[in-house]
């Protein structure tokens, strides 16, 4: 899919050079006189490099600013993401505005969720609501047909801007794009995890994106519309969701959207291992005791994240059932009395909170990650053995 790319080492830096100094200037601008002089630039020299399959310069230019340039880094990324989910498209020689969005799915079951091409028929169905909830007046829509896991999504900003293309092409001639499947990569099974759709809405220059921006519509008629979309989108996939239990979040531009659904990913993905052991085992919150640990990565400027095992009252030892919560750059003290307020919400009021930091574990055998037990070791989990349709313990 992607271009191929003829381009010089030299040129190359000299771009990523050119663009890690513009953003230092934006970054350091105190008007928004200014702001909108660099950012002009910058949109220009990003959208010229993404359209010419050159989006490589840009993530070279995002890591020299990485490490000493935090300001300058988020502006560069802000600016980068919105140039490649975005574009100025032509129709009949009048430029309109394209926006790529995401619509995610948080699923869980006990079984493998879903990653699958749509059927025609939930296709326009989503299509509909999109069209029906979001989109203002004679605006262009389109929807992809495949419901995606995020290692399925494009993930570099060329590839964002390759599929936003696709998108913002089907949106200017009926609205469906096909999804060439075939050179997807197979999910990996979680108990929990984020599905995706996406969307694009196409509309007349400088024109409003969504219904609720038109003039004389109540802004606040976003909050119904939201909420109607996603009440609709829940009944459309229920077709395709058959075993899990899943909730339609909001939709958004593709790269906010995707960094929405990992923070509620976390929670959801608590709620889904506390269900799964009283669907599958019997065993309710009160029986249940999580224990909470940073865990880190020694070597490389890794972000740490939380881990939780869930074991019985009774074993301080064997976890039976973990859930990783990410930082997402969030405090950490504070993601740890969030996830301890979660907890004791579902029911589970016997917490263990290990001050030491673990080292980010992995199973050698199958890549799931190691929890932290009561005890205060890092531990494979073990399903309980009196499930009935469960493997007893991991396969190896
Ligand atoms: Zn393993």
């Amino acid at each position: 899919m992607r271009r191929n790319r003829f381009i010089s080492r030299a040129r190359h830096q000299a771009d990523a050079d050119t663009l890690a100094k513009l953003a230092r200037r934006l970054s350091e601008s105190g008007s928004r006189l200014e702001d909108r002089l660099w950012e002009r630039r910058l949109v220009e020299l990003v959208n010229d490099r993404l359209a010419r399959g050159f989006g490589d310069a840009v993530e070279a230019a995002l890591d020299e600013l990485s490490t000493d340039h935090p300001r300058a880094y988020d502006d560069l990324a802000d600016l980068a993401e919105s140039c490649a989910e975005s574009a100025v498209v032509e129709i009949d020689g009048e430029p309109h505005d394209a926006l790529l969005l995401a619509i995610p799915v948080l699923a869980w079951s006990r079984y493998r969720l879903p990653a699958t091409k749509l059927s025609a028929s939930v296709l326009e169905n989503v299509l509909t609501q999109v069209v029906g909830h979001l989109a203002p007046r004679g605006a262009r829509c389109a929807v992809g047909d495949f419901l995606f896991s995020i290692d399925q999504l494009p993930e570099s900003l060329g590839e964002v801007r390759d599929v936003a293309e696709q998108m913002f092409s089907a949106a200017v001639q009926d609205g469906r794009l096909k999804v060439d499947s075939k050179s997807l990569r197979e999910p990996i099974a979680m108990l929990a995890d984020a599905r995706y759709l996406l969307a694009a809405i196409v509309v007349p220059q400088a024109s409003p994106l969504f219904h609720w921006q038109q003039t004389g519509v109540d802004p606040d008629s976003k909050i119904s519309a939201i909420s109607a979309l996603r009440e609709q989108l829940d009944n459309v996939l229920t077709p395709v969701m058959t075993g899990c239990k899943f909730r339609t979040l909001a939709p958004g531009a593709f790269h906010a959207a995707l960094r929405q659904a990992d923070r509620e990913l976390r929670e959801f993905s608590l709620e889904a291992a506390v269900s799964f052991l009283k669907l599958s085992f019997d065993l309710t919150p009160s029986v249940l005791q999580a224990t909470i640990a940073p865990f880190e990565e020694k070597r490389e400027r890794s972000s740490p994240e939380i881990r939780i095992g869930i074991s019985r009252t009774s074993e301080d030892d064997v976890v039976i059932e973990g859930v990783v919560w990410p930082l997402l750059g969030d405090d950490e003290e504070r993601s740890i009395e969030e996830i301890e307020a979660a907890l004791r919400r579902l029911g589970i009021v016997r917490l263990v909170s290990h001050a030491h930091r673990f080292p980010m574990e992995f199973c050698d055998d199958c890549g799931a990650p190691m929890f932290p037990n009561a005890a205060g070791h890092s531990v494979h989990t073990e399903p309980p053995d009196d499930g009935e349709d469960q493997p007893s313990a991991p396969l190896h």
